[in-house]
């Protein structure tokens, strides 16, 4: 005892030390990290970094802080057995990660930052009131006036359209209605209604025959009848009084229909025609059917609310204006806009105006520069949470935290490089700096070197992935990282420049003479930001899209292109982005989208269940000769089953700790030793290996195991080629890394069955891979182009880049200031 006592009197307090850290793949790690700086943690996806930054010291903070109210002995002692020895000089932490939020679809950018508290507030204190009747100034004489007396709430909640009493009565708050919409009932309006012109009422001439069994069809064999009309005319071909009572009902009169069943019974169904928009209308408010609901959702769009206009408020509150600057226009401004008229309007307010609401003007103006200064100047304030990126979630909660002026905090941030396109860094940069001279510790995971040039301390795990990672290769300090940094290829200031600059070697030919492809056209997309813009991609070859965060690569691709083409390929989805044109998707049969969403926190999900390949291994169990005389089934084979798995652990090898702020730490089952399946199961061998053991088994070492098995060998030997072999099997997915559950994605859409004519779109496939892994995705998706495939991927990767076929760079800014086509073609070397 006396000696640790010493020992930690030794211990400098000005870093925080970390005494063999073992969590995951960590070998026994030590480290001092130096307080009041900003610490880099680098190596590839897998080395080990979340696992040192996360699980190690966000853990035991988390842990040491609250045990100054908790005390709890048996999750201190198993932690420490299992994770690190010890830690000391730790410092309350917030963890600043990538995740979107999930919030209320109602929360925006506005209401998270508060910033739409002070505009509230402004608004209530120096806004000029219009009477909603007379529109008239309202003042002591208006009061008195014919319009009577209007009581208004002098209350910021005015303003609040998730309020009961203040929102839009009509929409309640949502800006939108939905409506039945003609168009989507009657799609092919060049078919006839015979062959599906309409998918609401379907095929008619099938049910022509047997209109009793459903008379919403019926009515509209009866209405043609009534009205002689022929019905396989295509829809736009008839008649005008025919379309009108088939949307609109026959409005009480009643028509005949004489029907005969396929059985031979007959008879004469004599009702009003009720119309198509009427019978939607009427299910999809019946409460009783919320399933059949949803269904009706395609045959709706939704359109601004006739009555607020999409201001989603009350008259009253809509009308309240600064020198003719209403609220909810207010709103819509991005933050840069904001910042500007809050500039231009302070000066035009009267002294005393200025004198109540200085101190609103003077924090607005600090937390709307915060957000500009993360590089979120083109972000609107009522957007809404959801539809933020995890790389913008990240910047706002950075901007957030600038705000709050804590200090002696640490700061843990993941990746913040995600997403980003160089250019982008300088904010981050800047943000991460602020951070550190409030006077916090900041440490950056970070597989990229871009951050290295504000780095304190660098510390580099590895060498490779998992097992065979979990090392400090490279500790480095400030001086140490300046010079590597000179002589490294690296330089901040290539951030600044545009992609001709950033390859000198490569120049662009608009109209390549030498390769001249069939093209996808989109014409006019003008979603989100997009200005309206004509791009074209070639098919059968890679394409990346890049530019800066925002600048409208993920409107393009994944909001306008992607879902387009489900909708070609027969799928329903909710809306295709706004275009004029896309054309040449004919070949097109397949498309597959491999996104950055993480695939979920189901600890029974791993590599193997994920990708299917486990399901085929547990048929091969099923089918050994031991399985079938003892009767073991499949299902005996499945650790989700009560017939094969522990009973202690239900099949999962480990045991949640149980408490509530321990979330995710696990000790081992003691009775199945880890192995998941009762001692019956475990006794089913081949070569020796239970199932058990191939779930704890690292992926290509049971390429050997299968090689003779043709269907497992191909999924285990996807799941080796995008560079996972050495995960285990069987490991849980919700402790994958980013990078790790994106390639075991794009493993899962890769070993799908794709033939000569798919489309793949792909999220920044190389995220946290080191070079060697790089060129592994890279060799997967020559090999796909290869089988004709037409692939497209929004990706910085130099090297991604520089074997692309074709090129096109949006931008030049985010938001308002993108949306642009900057240049497109086909890279060339130049001829010497
Ligand atoms: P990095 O942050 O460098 O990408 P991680 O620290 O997330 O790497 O992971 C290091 C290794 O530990 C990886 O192989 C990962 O799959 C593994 N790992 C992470 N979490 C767990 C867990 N809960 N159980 C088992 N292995 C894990
Ligand atoms: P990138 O993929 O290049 O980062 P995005 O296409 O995601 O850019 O975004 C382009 C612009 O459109 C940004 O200003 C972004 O804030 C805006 N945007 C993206 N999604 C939505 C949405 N669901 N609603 C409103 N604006 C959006
Ligand atoms: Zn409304
Ligand atoms: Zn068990």
């Amino acid at each position: 005892l006396e000696e640790t006592l010493s020992a930690d009197q030794e211990e400098d307090p000005d870093k925080i030390h970390v005494h063999h850290a073992s969590i995951h793949n960590l070998k026994s790690v030590s480290v001092s990290i130096p307080k009041n700086s900003i610490t880099v943690i680098t190596g590839v996806s897998g080395s080990g970094k979340s696992s040192l930054a996360f699980d190690t010291l966000y853990t035991e903070s988390q842990k040491q802080f609250m045990d100054l109210t908790f005390s709890n002995p048996l999750t201190e002692n198993a932690l420490l057995d299992i994770s690190v020895d010890k830690i000391s000089g730790l410092l309350p932490s917030i963890a600043i990660k990538q995740q979107s939020f999930h919030s209320n679809p109602r929360s925006t950018v506005g209401t998270l930052t508060k910033v739409a508290d002070l505009l509230k507030l402004i608004f209530t204190v120096i806004g000029e009131r219009k009477c909603p009747v007379c529109h008239q100034k309202i003042d002591a004489s208006h009061v008195c006036s014919k319009c009577g007396e209007i009581l208004f709430d002098s209350t910021p909640q005015i303003f609040n359209y998730n309020h009961p009493d203040y929102m839009c009565p009509v929409c309640k708050g949502l800006g939108v209605q939905r409506q039945v919409d003609q168009s989507k009932i009657v799609e092919y309006p060049e078919k006839s209604l015979l062959d599906g012109a309409s998918s609401f009422y379907g095929n008619l001439r099938k049910h022509r025959k047997k209109p009793n069994a459903n008379w919403i069809r019926g009515e509209i064999l009866a209405l043609a009848e009534d009205l002689k009309e022929d019905l396989s005319l295509p829809f736009h071909q008839l008649s005008s009084s025919f379309k009108q009572q088939f949307f609109h009902g026959s409005k009480g009169r009643e028509v005949r229909l004489a029907y005969e069943t396929a059985k031979g019974t007959s008879g004469i169904i004599s009702r009003p025609v009720e119309g198509a928009l009427s019978i939607i209308q009427r299910l999809s408010s019946d409460s009783r059917t919320s399933k059949g609901h949803n269904s009706l959702k395609k045959y709706m769009s939704s359109s601004l609310c006739c009555h607020c206009q999409g201001e989603r408020l009350l008259e009253e509150a809509r009308l309240i204006n600064i020198h003719g600057y209403r609220y909810p226009q207010i709103v819509t401004l991005s933050i840069t806009e904001l910042q500007n008229w809050c500039h231009g309007i302070y000066g035009k307010l009267t002294k005393q105006q200025q004198q109540k609401t200085s101190t609103l003007f003077r924090k607005l103006n600090h937390r709307l520069n915060r957000m500009h200064s993360v590089g979120l100047g083109y972000l609107s304030l009522n957007r809404n949470l959801p539809s933020l990126s995890g790389g913008e979630a990240q910047r706002l909660k950075l901007a957030i935290q600038l705000g709050t002026g804590l200090s002696g905090i640490l700061y843990i941030l993941d990746e913040p490089s995600k997403g980003l396109h160089p250019k982008d860094y300088q904010f981050l940069l800047k943000g991460i700096t602020a951070l550190k001279e409030t006077g916090n510790t900041v440490i950056v995971v970070e597989h990229k070197q871009c951050f290295l040039s504000i780095a304190d301390m660098h510390l580099r795990m590895g060498p490779k992935a998992g097992r065979y990672g979990g090392e400090l290769v490279l500790v480095q300090h400030r001086q140490e990282i300046k010079a590597s940094l000179s002589e490294d290829h690296w330089h901040p200031q290539r951030n600044q420049l545009s992609l001709a600059d950033r390859f000198p070697e490569t120049c662009f030919f608009k109209d390549s003479t030498k390769k001249n492809p069939p093209f996808i056209h989109l014409k006019k997309v003008s979603t989100n930001n997009l200005k309206g813009i004509d791009v074209a991609f070639p098919i059968g070859m890679i394409s990346a899209v890049i530019g800066v965060s925002g600048s409208g690569k993920s409107s393009l691709v994944t909001k306008t292109l992607y879902p387009y083409l489900l909708k070609t390929l027969g799928k329903s989805v909710d809306t295709t982005g706004t275009f004029e044109e896309i054309t040449g998707l004919e070949t097109i049969q397949k498309v597959f989208y491999v996104h950055q969403h993480p695939i979920g926190n189901h600890s029974r999900s791993n590599p193997g269940t994920y990708i299917g390949v486990f399901d085929l291994i547990r048929n091969y169990y099923a089918a050994t000769d031991a399985a079938k005389k003892q009767g073991f089934t499949k299902d005996y084979f499945s650790f989700n089953s009560k017939k094969g798995q522990c009973p202690d652990c239900l099949g999962l090898g480990e045991i949640p700790i149980d408490n509530h702020y321990m979330e995710g730490v696990y000790i081992p089952c003691s009775l199945c030793q880890g192995k998941r399946y009762t001692t019956e199961v475990l006794e089913i061998k081949v070569k020796q290996l239970s199932i058990g053991d191939i779930l704890d088994m690292e992926i290509h070492d049971l390429m050997d195991f299968f090689q003779d098995e043709q269907e497992i060998f191909h999924l285990i030997s996807m799941l080796h080629k995008v560079g996972l072999g050495y995960l285990k099997l069987g490991q849980k997915a919700s402790s994958l890394s980013g990078g790790e559950s994106q390639r075991l994605k794009l493993a899962k859409e890769l070993s799908k069955k794709h033939n000569y004519h798919s489309l793949y779109i792909l999220d920044e496939p190389t995220t946290g891979l080191s070079n060697e892994d790089v060129n592994k995705v890279l060799l997967l998706l020559k090999e796909l182009q290869a089988k004709g495939a037409t692939i497209i991927i929004i990706e910085h990767h130099p090297h991604i880049l520089s074997e692309c076929d074709y090129i096109i760079e949006l931008g030049p800014g985010g938001g308002h200031q993108g949306g642009r086509l900057l240049q497109c073609g086909f890279p060339e070397p130049p001829a010497d």
